[in-house]
């Protein structure tokens, strides 16, 4: 079974993929909005994060496929002039190229979150071979930061009941994202800067790219991206900081306080 959900679309492959089509269309067509208390331990009840739902004017800014020495360090510095963290889904190949940078992210104060091993797209590999990806992209974080990722993106957002049942099994929380600002495309800094702009919300999970390619564009749209949030009186934090701000509104919310 195959849910693909990076341009909104939703492909079932196969003729087993009719078993549990309804309940993987609703699913997948739900707003993928679930609460934070949710996610404290393990990933619980809900199969995908991809927005917290805060009154605090929060976001996350996560960058995949990193670490990467052209883009990493640039990002970094930015983000610590800033007053601003973010989370980086990591690529277990690049953080082995690139270990001093791994404990560099999270030296900073910022979050060390899975993005895989190899960027294949896990739908296409059999259940043994997505497990290898999962569970060797966490055992290395483990080793290089001394702490287990609590997240984990799989490439191209290609979700599988295999993918999810491994992440859930190591007890990270399978993340998708609110903003997908496209910056892959090559696209301008300043279309990157809009897009963010434009959807921006308390709790929203924002896509850029750390790695994958040249990755200038998204560099210098960052400046842009911490300043507009800073003029709009939001704070860029970690996912975990995000989902941990969460709690209490939350916790509030229900026992009607
Ligand atoms: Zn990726």
């Amino acid at each position: 079974m195959i849910v693909t959900l990076r341009r909104g679309w939703v492909a079932l492959g196969g003729l087993a993929a009719l078993i549990g089509f309804a309940a993987l269309v609703f699913w997948a067509s739900a707003p993928l909005e679930i609460s934070a208390t949710v996610q404290s331990g393990a990933a619980a009840n809900a199969p995908v994060l991809s927005y917290v739902r805060t009154g605090t004017r929060e976001v996350a800014l996560t960058f995949d496929d990193g670490p990467d020495p052209r883009n990493t360090p640039a990002i970094l510095q930015l983000l610590s002039t800033y007053h601003a963290h973010a989370t980086f889904f990591v690529l277990g190949s690049q953080a082995e190229m690139f270990p001093g940078l791994v404990k560099a992210i999270q030296r900073s104060g910022n979050e060390v979150a899975s993005h895989a091993m190899t960027h294949r797209s896990l739908a296409t590999l059999k259940p043994a071979r997505v497990t290898y990806e999962i569970t060797s992209t966490a055992g290395l974080i483990q080793e290089l930061t001394g702490s287990q990722p609590l997240f984990f993106r799989p490439p191209y957002g290609t979700l599988t009941p295999v993918v999810i049942r491994a992440a859930q099994k190591l007890h990270e929380t399978v993340t998708l994202w609110t903003i997908d600002t496209r910056d892959w495309t090559g696209r301008s800094s300043a279309a990157i800067t809009a897009t963010v702009l434009a959807q921006l919300r308390p709790g929203a999970i924002i896509l850029l790219h750390d790695g994958g390619g040249p990755r200038a564009r998204t560099v210098q749209s960052l400046r842009s991206i911490l300043l507009a949030l800073r003029q709009r009186g939001y704070r860029a934090v970690t996912l975990d900081q995000l989902v941990h701000d969460a709690q209490p509104q939350e916790a509030g919310a229900h026992t009607g306080l």
